[in-house]
């Protein structure tokens, strides 16, 4: 395909000539029945991509690999909480997804059906996606560390007719069994599925229930020789339902299409990553997060390469851990969440640097504000180019990003790069509605519609929820929000300042916390900080600054916490101005977040003003609110 020589043209013609572009784009999967049509958008905002085309996920990610990569890696396993490591070559992945593809056959599962896949990071809990996609099943990864009562509400919602499982997984050498809170969980919810595929990991009790639970070990072994071919559905049929990570509430159920996201993740790995087939892929991500579905499972596959699955820590059995597989497994790209940069930043950069890191082309960081000496420390420790690049689990991919693929571009610290390739981003002034089109002017970053392949086809089961909270209209021309806020400057590239809820209105200025952050993480003693507005009955509202120190000594005494305090304003005072300073600056041990890894300004805030925190299932560790609500009483 013609290849326009500069970003800039490529972007345009992504918008102006849209369906010529995606159909070009299409050519990088293979359909079954070529599509009639390339966007449907005559009932927006829902979009229907690549209609009439039949294909299959599976067969895209494994079958059509067959010809020319039998005998590649597909699937490389490590753990190092059960000291294993077990690559699965295209072949052998092939035979056995066909294996579990039976195993729900033989469970009764169809086309369409709901199956939730609740495990750790094991070989076989990639073969159950692929294995669901493969028959046309739909399935929903809850992340394996939520207790019962986040899997129950998801129970609830996905219904689903299967439940795939296992007895434990293991986090820093510890058993962490998931059997006990999964019988919790069905018993809770109430929908009840109607079997349970347990895998077996030898490592805590199953308790199976009779006439519900199944031994996947047995199951496979009447299906060793299983022949199962893909079921060609609808480029429109979902894949997958995914919550997001209720950050900011209750989660949302984001249901994704078939070929509209091979389109785009197959895109996306050669324009954003810069990945070819034949070379590894090592995303530290869990495929409980969007993250993992797109680029540890489905994105890599697609495109032919070897991807990394990886249970444990980065930092066990030491922080050179991810390094020595990169080293080992020629990792051409590697792509992680700010949360584990900054948990190696608190190691000796020795442990990264000494492995040979000559493969990789760069790390990719996505989740959530990547700081700037965050980037500055893990850029030095390994010497590599560090992409930030934005995105939710709605879009299913960047929305911002530097596209390298197309046209190498620098990157500008703070920013995660100029809007995507099918992304009409645009700015709207949150306080009169309109279009912002000059530089560096705050505004709700938002997305005209359609969205791009791959982007959510509605709320699950909840068309009327998708419209009403993600759609608005200007001007009779449909938005999509992001609920984040950002700034683009005179390059086109953009600055993310925070979500839309986490703008603070001090005195009449409009304050995003991720400025005020960003600025408190400048001082050398913080190693993090969270700020939130509190109501203030002379200001409207104030900034308050939770900060966890790289060495809680220095905090020890009042006195020294004081004078501290009085430093960190200092520095806000200085590189924002007195009107971003913030009321008060705490120091904690830890900071509330998400399992994700993100923080929990929402709670922060609700107990600083002493309202209740709302829904908490996906928080992370409880004390850490715990010690904000005896600072704040
Ligand atoms: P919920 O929508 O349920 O409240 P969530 O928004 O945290 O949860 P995700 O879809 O996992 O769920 O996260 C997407 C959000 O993460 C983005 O909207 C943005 O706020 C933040 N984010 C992602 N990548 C970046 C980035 N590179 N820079 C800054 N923020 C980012
Ligand atoms: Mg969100």
């Amino acid at each position: 395909m013609a290849l326009p020589s500069t970003y800039a043209d490529f972007y345009r013609r992504s918008i102006d000539d849209r369906d010529a572009f995606w159909a070009e784009q299409a050519q990088l999967v293979d359909w079954h029945k070529p599509f009639d049509r390339v966007c449907n958008y005559d009932k927006a905002p829902f979009a229907r991509w690549f209609e009439g085309g039949l294909t299959n996920l599976c067969h895209n990610a494994v079958d059509r690999h067959l010809k020319d990569r039998a005998d590649q890696n597909a699937l490389i396993f490590v753990s190092t909480e059960t000291d294993t490591e077990t690559v699965y070559s295209y072949r052998e992945l092939h035979a056995e997804v066909q294996r579990m593809a039976a195993i729900l056959r033989s469970l009764g599962v169809g086309k369409g059906d709901r199956v939730l896949i609740y495990m750790p990071m094991i070989a076989e809990a990639c073969f159950a996606m692929l294995a669901c996609a493969r028959i046309g099943a739909i399935h929903s990864v809850v992340f394996g560390g939520f207790a019962s009562h986040s899997l129950a509400s998801r129970i609830d919602d996905a219904q689903p007719k299967l439940v795939i499982s296992a007895d434990a997984g293991m986090r820093s050498g510890k058993v962490v069994p998931y059997k006990h809170l999964l019988d919790e969980a069905i018993s809770l919810a109430v929908h009840k599925p109607q079997h349970v595929l347990m895998v077996n990991r030898g490592l805590a009790d199953l308790a199976p229930v009779a006439g519900r639970d199944v031994d996947y070990a047995s199951l496979r072994q009447q299906h060793l020789g299983a022949q199962v071919p893909c079921e060609w559905v609808d480029s429109t049929h979902p894949s997958y339902i995914l919550y997001t990570s209720g950050t900011t509430g209750k989660p949302k159920g984001v249901q994704r299409d078939t070929g509209g996201y091979a389109v785009a993740l197959a895109a996306s790995m050669r324009h954003i990553y810069m990945a070819q087939p034949g070379e590894t892929y090592f995303s530290t991500s869990d495929i409980g997060w969007v993250v993992g579905h797109s680029y540890i499972i489905y994105g890599p596959l697609i495109n032919g390469m070897a991807t990394i699955m990886y249970e444990g820590l980065p930092t066990r059995p030491d922080a050179g851990i991810w390094w020595s597989l990169v080293e080992k497994y020629k990792v051409s790209v590697m792509f992680s969440a700010p949360t584990a940069a900054r948990v190696l930043k608190k190691q000796d950069p020795a442990y990264l640097s000494k492995y040979d890191l000559s493969s990789l082309k760069a790390l990719f960081l996505a989740g959530e504000p990547l700081d700037e000496p965050t980037a500055t420390w893990i850029a030095n420790a390994i010497q590599k180019p560090i992409i930030d690049n934005y995105w939710q689990t709605e879009t299913g991919w960047p929305i911002m990003a530097v596209c390298n693929g197309i046209e190498p571009a620098p990157t500008k610290f703070g920013s995660p790069g100029k809007a995507v390739y099918g992304y009409d981003v645009r700015l709207i002034d949150e306080s009169t509605g309109e279009e912002i089109t000059e530089p560096n002017k705050k505004g709700v970053i938002a997305v005209e519609g359609p969205l791009p392949p791959g982007c959510l086809q509605t709320v699950w089961g909840d068309d009327a929820r998708y419209v009403k909270t993600y759609w608005s209209s200007i001007h009779g021309r449909t938005m999509y929000s992001t609920f984040d806020w950002g700034v683009r400057d005179a390059d086109g590239y953009f600055f993310i300042l925070g979500r839309t809820d986490d703008v603070i209105n001090v005195a009449g200025h409009r304050l995003g916390t991720r400025e005020i952050e960003e600025s408190i993480s400048s001082h050398p003693a913080v190693a993090e900080v969270a700020v939130v507005g509190v109501a203030d009955q002379l200001k409207g509202q104030v900034a308050v600054a939770f900060a966890v120190l790289k060495d809680p000594a220095l905090a020890a005494s009042e006195a020294d916490a004081l004078k501290l305090e009085g430093a960190v304003m200092k520095v806000v005072d200085e590189q924002l101005g007195a009107v971003a300073r913030p009321a008060h600056v705490r120091f904690v041990s830890v900071l509330p977040k998400t399992r994700s890894g993100k923080l929990l300004r929402r709670a922060i805030q609700a107990v600083c003003e002493g309202r209740d925190p709302g829904d908490l299932t996906t928080m992370d560790d409880p004390t850490a609110l715990q010690q904000i609500r005896e600072l704040v009483s």
